[in-house]
């Protein structure tokens, strides 16, 4: 059951003992399942108020995101209804989970600037929606994600492609183009289905169309997020405060070296490493098929800015200023805030 659920998932043959080892070596994960207890050290959290001028960052989960900034909000990729991996193997009729999106809500403002998208994929649109209009935010996405939405039964989006800048308040949004992991040698769900013209139902209706990152710069400081990625295609050659990195699988770790030497991160958050199967009010256990020994030894070696992580729902404030090559590169820097 378990081989053919991720054998559909990417929607290719397991190749072999080479495969089905990796998938067992996966599962096996997923069973033991590895929270943040051994990581206390590197997990960044508001000790008390939240300090001025700092944008505050909530993690929802999977590669979901708000940014805070002087009473303004933006989300990136929300996803709260977090589908289990039978319902996902077995392609059913996916609907968000209205009592998970409405508690995920709960932690966000009331309302919210824009919410930028990386790809069109279940766990980053599926909740987008309702998100959307319980926030009142705008979609700030790629065409064919604003597609689904659309159809899904959002209010029309904004289609983006690398290269777009957008001022919305206090943000300036850069759209920037990026690839997305493959699983088995192949990106998940990346044809559109021949009867995908309705409202998306299934896991695969979901298409990763094309994947993008954004560099968020607000107050003065520079974020720059992405969803994974390939070494194909590497993140902006300019410094950043925060580089929020997917590191899902192994294309996004393999390229993290050179991702680190191109942003010059003050601080680095590996994103999209828990069990995305599993609710979040299980806490964060990481997904089956990371790696985080190997993004923390990449990040020590690199020597380019404090390595952090964050927990479900726990606001990280990201201290102001910084930015010069000492302060940056500084692996000893402790968290204050
Ligand atoms: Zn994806």
């Amino acid at each position: 059951m378990q081989l053919a659920a991720i054998r559909r998932f990417g929607r290719i043959g397991c190749k072999g003992l080479k495969g089905a080892l990796l998938l067992f070596v996966g599962f096996s994960t997923q069973i033991l399942g590895a929270g943040l207890n051994s990581y206390t050290d590197l997990i960044a959290k508001d000790a008390g108020a939240m300090p001025r001028n700092g944008v505050r960052v909530t993690y929802l989960g999977t590669n979901g995101y708000q940014f805070e900034f002087q009473g303004h909000a933006l989300l990136v990729d929300p996803y709260f209804s977090r589908v289990d991996l039978f319902s996902i193997a077995l392609g059913s009729r996916l609907q968000p989970n209205m009592s998970r999106v409405v508690g995920g809500i709960r932690y966000l403002a009331p309302r919210a600037d824009a919410i930028l998208v990386t790809h069109g994929h279940f766990d980053h649109l599926l909740d987008v929606p309702i998100v959307m209009s319980r926030t009142h935010a705008r979609l700030i996405a790629s065409a064919s994600a604003v597609d689904l939405a659309k159809r899904a039964g959002a209010s029309p989006g904004d289609a983006v492609t690398a290269g777009d800048v957008r001022r919305i308040g206090p943000w300036k949004i850069r759209v920037l183009p990026a690839t997305h992991d493959r699983l088995f040698g192949r990106v998940p769900f990346d044809q559109p289905e021949t009867h995908g013209s309705g409202r998306p139902q299934r896991p695969s209706d979901w298409i990763c169309g094309e994947p993008l990152a954004f560099l968020i710069e607000v107050g003065g400081q520079r974020i720059y997020i992405d969803s994974g990625g390939t070494p194909a295609q590497l993140p902006p050659n300019e410094r950043v405060d925060l580089a929020i990195l997917g590191m899902a699988l192994p294309d996004s770790r393999a390229r993290l070296p050179a991702a680190l030497e191109r942003l010059h991160p003050r601080y680095v958050l590996p994103s999209h490493q828990d069990n995305f199967f599993r609710p979040l009010d299980a806490g964060f256990q990481f997904g089956p098929l990371t790696d985080f020994s190997r993004v923390r030894r990449d990040c020590e070696q690199a020597n380019h800015g404090r390595l952090i992580l964050l927990d479900y729902f726990r606001p990280w404030t990201l201290p102001p200023g910084g930015g010069s090559k000492s302060q940056s590169s500084n692996p000893k820097q402790r968290i204050k805030s």
